[in-house]
């Protein structure tokens, strides 16, 4: 990430229009040694250069020097990456691929050809209903209404062939029951409580004692998957950490970065940022790789805004991934009752992106009774990358086909990642390849661990 703020006006860049287009720098930093090519799903999968983390940046430089248009190809070619950050672990050279990428994005939005079909789903999804957690809500609300009475009738009746894509998307629903997750109200303090009652029923808890930490709840995650927010705040608290949920947030703007949509994002980062330092948090924690790795990289967004790009870094220092926060000190006392074998997806934006691998490991092999086996591949991606599962299914398939057949191989019982769109997207892989195993949250896995020696 820039460590400086870069006034826009010493940028030269006649190829892009946005505001905050890619530094020189980053433009120059690839030598074309083609390390990458191998890591890269997308060019594993067509054997195309174009489809190459080298071949992209050749054509973002290029696009820079206005020596190249944003025509359908390159709209195509910059389109088709999933944006999974492999290219840049690999690189020797230190090329951050992803502010290349998501800036020649911002100019495809700006100054590309987007059909009218496009230009209406971006405007009502990202536009309309992201940013709005009331909206999300009634969306949310409504399809978890429909997954518990229509949807078994509905796929029964085999009605979704007649509607084409659409039917198919269909099939993309989560298999979890969506669910709002609603934050306990404030705990008294324990002496008012103990006065309230002539006989406490339990002993008090210990005092809490490694921090107050503030956990940002998302959008889909908060209006849909309350069971992972709620085991989150379960595991904080069995590890001593006092957990708020500060009210009003709103999306980390991930979608929007990754879907060239850079001024609707800031305006989104602008409002997180103010909201959470208001106050002094220990940590400000997430449970999701990919709003993790966003909330982490405002200042990049925010660049150019003398303002925000100071408050931005503030703002990061204190941005936790939940498993960089709990693996240095975790409370011991989790198990599973009996042998469990258990392997690890990497999420792209915690392995890639956050550098965080080690971490959840470490959780896992602190569990009482489970066993760490390692899939192949575990970092590479497993085609979910946002809405690219949506976008582009035939990729998207045949990734997480492979992530199956390597999760399938370690005969392991439990599947566990750091993402929601991982956990969703192995569900699915799951119901494809007919596994028997369970997909669990990285902080699922350890609530029902500490659950199984009555520790929570
Ligand atoms: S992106 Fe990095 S690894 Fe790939 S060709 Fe360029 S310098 Fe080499
Ligand atoms: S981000 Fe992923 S898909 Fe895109 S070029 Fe890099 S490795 Fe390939």
């Amino acid at each position: 990430m820039s460590e400086t703020l870069i006034p826009v006006q010493e940028i030269n860049l006649p190829g892009f229009t946005i505001p905050d287009p890619p530094n020189e720098a980053d433009l120059l930093r690839c030598v074309h040694c083609g390390l990458c090519l191998n890591h890269c799903p997308t060019y594993r999968l067509t054997s195309r250069e174009t489809e190459s983390p080298r071949g992209r940046i050749f054509l973002i430089k290029e696009l820079a020097e206005g020596k190249q248009q944003v025509n359908d190809l390159f709209q195509e070619h910059i389109g088709l990456c999933l944006d999974c950050r492999n290219c840049e672990t690999v690189c020797p050279s230190g090329v951050r691929y992803s502010v290349l990428l998501e800036a020649a994005r911002g100019e495809i939005v700006r100054t590309g050809k987007l059909s009218t079909t496009e230009k209406f789903i971006r405007w009502a999804i990202l536009k309309q209903l992201f940013p709005y957690p009331r909206r999300l809500d009634l969306v949310a609300g409504a399809t978890g209404l429909y997954q518990r009475t229509l949807q078994p009738i509905v796929r029964e009746s085999g009605i979704l062939k007649l509607f084409g894509r659409l039917g198919e998307l269909e099939a993309l629903l989560p298999s979890r029951k969506l669910r709002r997750y609603v934050p306990p109200k404030p705990k008294k303090p324990v002496a008012e409580v103990q006065g309230a009652l002539r006989t406490p029923t339990r002993p008090p808890r210990p005092r809490v004692s490694r921090g107050r930490v503030a956990l940002f709840t998302g959008c889909l995650m908060r209006a849909g998957f309350a069971n992972i927010h709620e085991a989150t705040v379960r595991v904080l608290e069995q590890n001593h950490y006092e957990v708020i949920v500060p009210e009003g947030q709103t999306c980390c703007a991930a979608l929007h970065v990754h879907a060239g949509e850079r001024d609707m994002a800031r305006q989104m980062a602008k409002y997180n940022i103010d909201l959470f330092l208001k106050e002094q948090w220990d940590a400000i924690v997430i449970n999701a790789a990919g709003c993790g790795a966003q909330l982490k990289e405002y200042a990049e967004l925010l660049r150019a805004d003398p303002v925000y790009f100071h408050r931005a870094k503030e703002f990061a220092k204190r941005v936790k991934d939940v498993s960089e926060l709990l693996a240095p000190t975790i409370a011991p006392n989790a198990a599973f009752p009996s042998k469990t074998r258990v392997t690890y997806q990497d999420a792209c934006h915690l392995a890639h992106a956050q550098k965080i691998r080690l971490e959840p490991r470490q959780i896992i092999k602190q569990i009482g009774n489970v066993e760490l086996i390692e899939m192949r591949a575990s970092d590479r991606c497993c085609g979910s990358a946002g809405i690219y599962n949506v976008i582009h299914p035939e990729i998207s398939d045949q990734l997480i086909d492979e992530k199956l057949v390597n999760t399938a191989d370690t005969r392991a019982e439990i599947v566990v990642t750091g993402n929601i769109g991982c956990l969703l997207q192995l569900e699915y892989g799951k119901k494809r390849a007919g596994w028997s195993g369970r997909v669990l949250h990285l902080v699922e896995l350890l609530d029902e661990a500490y659950r199984q020696v009555g520790s929570v």
